[in-house]
């Protein structure tokens, strides 16, 4: 299985980190992507990416708006240019809009910058989309960009996630998926084609209801497949194969 959003760069996976990636290889969790979300923790979730081998995005996540947006953006290229030959390099991101966030136009100049990046690097793009797919859409429309890329963390209509496809983007499907409420959300994943999705936690962040545990991990990966097998009525061995095959297609490995 492949983690395609999973911040274990994070602190709270300090004390625990290596216990957590051997439980994860004996649940066959054996690659994940550790996004970029802001210009001081680049340094860490590189050296932890680094030492679990795991892939990374490089970005600036809406939460993470810098004070200087230019000087950021500068720092970013030059982190995209460094790390141009490095494997495990695979994407531009996180970075995108949130409604429920201060700063909308500044998020909206980020976004669109890294977009620009994704552009002129040839990569693609992990977009964190909250309450503002319609933007989201017209400016993917304006950018019109060559490598597509994932909406992480999905939660929208039948009707928006096929804009997306219809733009080259993947859809991330992670915990949310467990709520018995998400009905928009099982509706997707029931209806359009399995080349659409990929699988992802966005750990520590997105703990499924009614987990003791407060800090989500890839471990619950497995009740993902799971879910996502019981609403299309097949069994977890096609969909394990066709996701991964996405995941390995979407960031060019
Ligand atoms: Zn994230």
């Amino acid at each position: 299985m492949f983690d395609t959003h999973a911040h274990l760069d994070f602190e709270v996976f300090d004390h625990d980190r290596d216990e957590l990636f051997n439980h994860m290889r004996n649940k066959n969790i054996t690659k994940i992507l550790i996004p970029g979300v802001s210009p001081e923790l680049w340094f860490k979730q590189l050296a932890v990416a680094q030492q679990y081998q795991c892939y990374f995005s490089l970005g600036i996540h809406p939460w993470y708006l810098p004070e200087n947006i230019d000087t950021a953006l500068e720092e970013l290229e030059h982190q995209i240019y460094l790390n141009q030959t490095n494997p495990l390099f695979v994407a531009i991101g996180e970075c995108g809009l949130d409604k429920l966030r201060p700063e909308f136009e500044q998020q909206q100049a980020l976004c669109e910058q890294q977009l620009q990046l994704a552009k002129k690097y040839q990569l693609p793009v992990i977009l964190h989309a909250v309450k503002c797919h319609a933007l989201l859409i017209e400016l993917l429309t304006k950018a019109a960009l060559t490598k597509g890329g994932v909406i992480h963390g999905f939660y929208g209509s039948v009707e928006v996630a096929k804009q997306y496809q219809k733009l080259g983007f993947k859809l991330g499907i992670g915990g949310l998926i467990l709520n018995p409420r998400a009905k928009k959300l099982h509706k997707v994943v029931a209806e359009l084609s399995l080349e659409l999705f990929v699988i992802e936690t966005d750990s520590p962040s997105m703990s499924p209801e009614n987990q003791l545990d407060k800090r989500n991990t890839p471990l619950i990966l497995p009740l993902i497949i799971k879910k996502i097998a019981f609403l299309r009525q097949i069994s977890t061995v096609p969909i394990l194969e066709q996701l991964n095959r996405n995941s390995l297609q979407l960031f060019e490995l």
